[in-house]
């Protein structure tokens, strides 16, 4: 075996790649500990996203050439380029850890994309930093892979996330319970600010830090507020309202996130850290998949609680910002903080209508949803597949339904179905029309579990090509892919995946 390349070694190679800026690194010192990417042994590439690259401006030949892979493996970088692993802290299950930091990540740099919006691009399993703890600092190639598929399907989804660039194998050993391929990342966000971010600063007291964050963070991801009377009451509601909506999304395609953690919340409201993170199959509102979540914490319907939950962690952060009076601080912070829920309730029921086929907004609308989802929780009724096959029914009548045929006991689903049909034909819309309405946001396709699992243990035995199928099939989740439908079934009893384990 070929021994990992020592610290010494991990300097700067001049590569003909360009060097990214960095803003972030531009940050006072204690934001961040500038560290280098270990060099791996052999690095090959498994996956690399073109249309990402393009959309970022990134010369795609280039990134797929030598230079390109060794810079996604964290071996060799641009000469000029200093990687920093940022600082944060965070609630974890309820528990106050005041540093935790990058891990086993890097940002390398930051890219200015084709829409002029600022992007960090990270490795993820790029080795040791100063917030390593115990940790190794890699990350194994199961929760390499599950991260690349899930972010790229939510991003097709429509869901606000980060991305995922490139993945290389390493060619070093990781160990786990058991000895794994390491791979590397390519992780791509808005920005890496997270709640615990501004955590860490208050932990420390640090008042000028705190401002030097929110300014930051106002700037780069809200950049109309900066002129406001109170910029900081307005940062809170504006990460408020991109948490409220996100987490609605999530919802509405059935995404149990699984690691809630006040760390792995940013501020920008995309999704992060698809450790033990999964789409449910049958609709439960308690699901939980997280092998860490014993007591429930982050199952599906408690979601919207928690992110409240931790909003309010990030609120107690701002109020020495927001006035010198904390009593009126408080008061204030409150206040927002009661505007998740209208936000977070619009683009429910907006989404739930759609869902539906409704084109209008009747009294009773939302009703019928809720019961729809009782419909499918008592008869253990696949999510996905239930209000899919509404749409494709809309011109069968309901007994040759496939929707129907989800049921054991179709009797609860046809009452149902009656009320949802009447409702509909209020509607002066033609089938066609409103089927394309539905199919555009009720996928057929999602990254399922259990297909995950034998996806990457086809890969840890060295066949990527179930890899590339499923990433193809669920980065067009809402086409019908004729031949593809073994992606869309749910699981066999046997089948099934009961736990995720998170990606450590
Ligand atoms: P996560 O559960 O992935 O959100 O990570 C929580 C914290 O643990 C973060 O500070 C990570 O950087 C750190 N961490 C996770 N895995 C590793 C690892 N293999 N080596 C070092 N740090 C890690
Ligand atoms: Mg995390």
């Amino acid at each position: 075996m070929i021994s990992p390349a020592t610290a010494e070694q991990s300097r700067t190679v001049p590569t003909r790649l360009p060097a990214l800026r960095n803003s972030y690194a531009q940050l006072p010192e204690r934001f961040f500990a500038a560290t280098d990417p270990r060099p791996v042994s052999s690095p090959t590439p498994i996956r690399f996203n073109r249309p990402l690259a393009e959309e970022l401006g990134l010369d795609a030949d280039q990134l797929t050439g030598p230079n390109g892979v060794e810079m996604f493996a964290g071996n060799r970088f641009p000469e000029g380029m200093q990687p920093v692993a940022l600082a944060y802290a965070g609630h974890q299950f309820g528990n106050f850890v005041p540093q935790l930091g990058d891990g086993r990540a890097l940002l390398l740099g930051e890219v200015v994309d084709i829409n002029g919006i600022r992007r960090d691009i990270q490795l993820k399993g790029s080795g040791p930093t100063r917030f390593s703890r115990n940790g190794d600092g890699r990350a194994a190639l199961g929760p390499v892979l599950r991260e690349y598929v899930v972010s790229e399907a939510m991003a097709a989804l429509g869901i606000p996330t980060t991305r995922s660039l490139a993945a290389v194998l390493t060619g070093d050993p990781v160990y786990r319970e058991v000895r794994l391929p390491g791979a590397v990342l390519t992780r791509v966000a808005a920005s890496h600010i997270r709640i615990g971010t501004f955590q860490y600063f208050a932990a420390r007291h640090d008042i000028d830090g705190l401002r030097i964050l929110a300014n930051y963070a106002i700037e780069r991801h809200f950049p109309h507020l900066a002129g406001q009377a109170k910029p900081y009451r307005a940062l809170l509601e504006a990460a408020v309202a991109a948490q409220a909506d996100l987490v609605a999304r999530w919802m509405l395609v059935g995404f149990i996130h699984g690691v809630m953690n006040t760390d792995n919340m940013l501020i920008s409201g995309e999704t992060i850290d698809y450790g033990p993170c999964a789409f449910m199959d049958a609709y439960d509102p308690g699901a939980v998949f997280s092998s860490i979540d014993r007591a429930g914490r982050y199952a599906y319907a408690n979601q919207p609680r928690v992110a409240t939950w931790n909003l309010a962690r990030l609120a107690e952060t701002l109020l020495p910002l927001m006035s010198t009076d904390e009593n009126e601080a408080v008061a204030e912070a409150e206040e927002v903080l009661r505007s998740f829920q209208s936000s977070y309730e619009a683009v429910l029921q907006r989404g739930f209508r759609r869902k539906l086929g409704l084109l209008t907004e009747a009294e009773g609308d939302l009703q019928l949803a809720a019961d729809f989802l009782d419909v499918l929780a008592r008869g253990e009724a696949d999510f996905t597949l239930g209000f899919r096959r509404l749409g494709d029914d809309l011109d069968a009548d309901d007994a040759q339904g496939t929707a129907r045929q989800l049921f054991q006991d179709p009797g609860a689903f046809d009452a149902w179905s009656a009320r949802w049909r009447e409702r509909i034909a209020s509607e002066a819309a033609d089938t066609a029309t409103r089927r394309a309405a539905m199919h555009a946001v009720n996928p057929k396709f999602i990254p399922r579990n259990h297909r995950i699992e034998a996806m990457i243990q086809a890969a840890l035995g060295g066949d990527f090509q179930p890899f590339e199928e499923m990433l193809a099939v669920v980065t067009r989740p809402f086409d019908e892919q004729p031949g593809m439908e073994r992606y869309a079934k749910p699981p066999r009893p046997d089948e099934r995946v009961l736990q995720t384990f998170c990606g450590t």
